[in-house]
């Protein structure tokens, strides 16, 4: 159930060991969350590493997911993680030889977490671009990315610098022209789907699941509502149904986040349906604290999905504040944000991103160029930021306050207050490396002042999600397994990691499972 990566993963994988199977999507296009994705499959010790020389070891990777998921180590089931690293580099490896992807490496790419025992400088993020002239009539019922822009590569985006990336640097990659140069999630996608494709796999797009047959404490089939009605079909069930991120009562449930503050960058199509699918047959949820949930910040745009990532709060001459207008956190970092915002009772709700002319002369927002309008009622803009904050509903005067130790903070390239600018990742990647002396900060000290509320955008990854064995068999809430119903990808909780969240780790797990799912039918 579902054509996001794990969903064709699997059926590449099945079908490949001879298995008829059929996949049921909901939506009126494949690819799901995985198509709009970055498309980095993070695999530790993978067989590309090896072939270029690049050292790694799963000791290494292991000690890396236990440290970043230290907050919570009952969480992280250690059969899981282990058959995850072990089987990751395997699967990663196979779909290759079937044909499904061509991989490579993001050049010099780390780890986001570098002071982690374990953690490497590069190597471990896969990911793969195609060419969608090979698509043929599914390249039109294929997702495309509007967070990627079609005909960018990983190189051209960390050469030229993210906020560059937006506005079209691009070249040819591998001989394919630019505007069939499928990459990041929808490059990824687009192998597999093709690999689907050329297995004659029936993809039925409109097809939603609703319901499990169950005979006994067997689940023998699924019923699907389609265009023509409902109809059954027969056979074990995979839920790849991925994350809840448009179900407000799931997110409620699981992030503690009310509608009006969040929002998804993922496809509409995403509402936790595996979850309640699996609850038919028994199938246990396993929770994972929503503060630990890799959501981003963004806000919402009148396009497709409906909202977009705010990469330019990690940029110089801004920083984020709750309502008393103080700062609350390393503001550079997305994950910092919603930890603070998403931890139970957080007073940090809502939050603003608050800069100045500097920032908007230099960045731009989104789909905004550098020193352009923004769009109408996204943006409050001030001659002071007194009068900001009364306009946002922010404690003006402290407001004030917190610019001007900010400002006088980050002129000597230090925020002692809360360590803006010391994860060396985002130093490097979402910075601007011509700004002197750190690339992630600046004064907020040139008029006008701007400000927008921050929306928290979850990505088609829950944590939370339906209890799974290490091979993805549904368990029950005694922890028993289900005969004839399996979860892959987002739809799984993500029990090999537990509290632990790297970017990657969500369509390396997809893959990874795909195949441990396809071995077990
Ligand atoms: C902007 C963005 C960037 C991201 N970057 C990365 C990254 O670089 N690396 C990473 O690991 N992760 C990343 N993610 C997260 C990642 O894309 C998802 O976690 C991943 O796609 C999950 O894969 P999946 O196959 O389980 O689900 P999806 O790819 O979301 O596919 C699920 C499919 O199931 C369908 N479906 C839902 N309900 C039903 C139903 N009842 N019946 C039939 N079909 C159904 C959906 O329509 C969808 O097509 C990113 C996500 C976004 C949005």
């Amino acid at each position: 159930m579902g054509a996001g990566l794990a969903g064709l993963a699997t059926a590449v994988a099945a079908a490949e060991r001879g298995h008829p199977v059929t996949v049921l999507e909901k939506g009126d296009r494949v690819g799901g969350a995985a198509a709009f994705s970055g498309g980095q499959v993070w695999v530790a010790a993978n067989h590309v590493e090896a072939r270029e020389g690049i050292a790694d070891d799963l000791a290494d990777a292991e000690r890396y997911v236990r440290a970043v998921g230290a907050s919570h180590p009952e969480l992280v089931d250690d059969v899981a993680l282990r058959r995850w690293l072990t089987e990751a580099p395997r699967a990663a490896e196979w779909f290759e030889q079937v044909g499904a992807v061509r991989w490579e490496i993001i050049p010099d790419y780390p780890d986001y977490y570098q002071d982690a025992p374990g953690a490497r400088t590069t190597g471990r993020y896969l990911t793969a671009v195609f060419d969608a002239s090979k698509l043929g009539r599914w390249r039109e019922r294929l997702r495309v990315s509007p967070h990627f822009p079609v005909g960018t590569t990983y190189g051209d985006m960390l050469d030229a610098g993210l906020r560059a990336s937006a506005f079209g640097a691009a070249r040819e990659a591998g001989g394919i022209a630019r505007e069939d140069l499928y990459s990041f999630g929808t490059g990824v996608v687009a192998g597999f789907l093709a690999a689907a494709v050329a297995r004659e796999v029936p993809i039925l797009t409109g097809h939603a699941a609703v319901e499990l047959v169950v005979e006994g404490d067997r689940v023998v089939g699924v019923v699907a509502q389609t265009p023509g009605g409902r109809r059954r079909f027969d056979g074990a069930v995979v839920l790849a149904t991925s994350g809840y991120d448009w179900d407000d009562d799931l997110a409620r449930e699981y992030l503690g986040l009310e509608p009006e503050d969040r929002g998804s960058v993922a496809p509409r199509t995403l509402t936790g349906d595996g979850i309640r699918l699996a609850g038919q047959a028994g199938g246990a949820v396993t929770v994972i604290p929503g503060n630990r949930v890799p959501v981003q910040v963004g806000y919402p745009v009148d396009t497709e999905p409906g909202f977009q990532v705010a990469r330019e709060h990690s940029l110089p001459h801004t920083f984020v504040v709750d309502t008393t207008g103080r700062r609350f956190c390393d503001d550079a970092v997305y994950w910092e944000i919603t930890n603070a915002v998403l931890t139970p009772g957080s007073p940090h709700l809502p939050c603003f991103m608050i800069w100045d002319e500097r920032h908007h002369a230099r960045y731009g927002l989104g789909p905004t160029p550098p020193g352009g309008s923004y769009p109408d009622g996204l943006v409050a803009s001030a001659p002071t930021l007194t009068e900001l904050g009364a306009r946002l509903g922010i404690d003006g005067a402290e407001l004030a306050r917190t610019a001007e130790r900010f400002s006088a903070d980050v002129a000597h390239g230090s925020d002692p207050l809360f360590g803006r600018g010391t994860n060396a990742t985002w130093q490097r990647f979402q910075g601007d490396p011509a700004q002197s002396p750190h690339p992630n900060l600046g004064p907020v000290d040139t008029p006008p002042f701007f400000g927008m509320r921050l929306r928290m955008v979850s990505t088609g990854i829950g944590l939370t999600g339906i209890a799974v064995d290490a091979d993805g068999r549904v368990r029950d809430k005694d922890g028993r397994t289900i005969d004839g119903l399996y979860a892959a990808g987002a739809a799984a909780a993500f029990s090999s990691s537990g509290a632990a969240y790297n970017s990657g780790f969500s369509l390396s797990r997809a893959v990874t499972l795909a195949l441990l799912v396809a071995e077990s039918l």
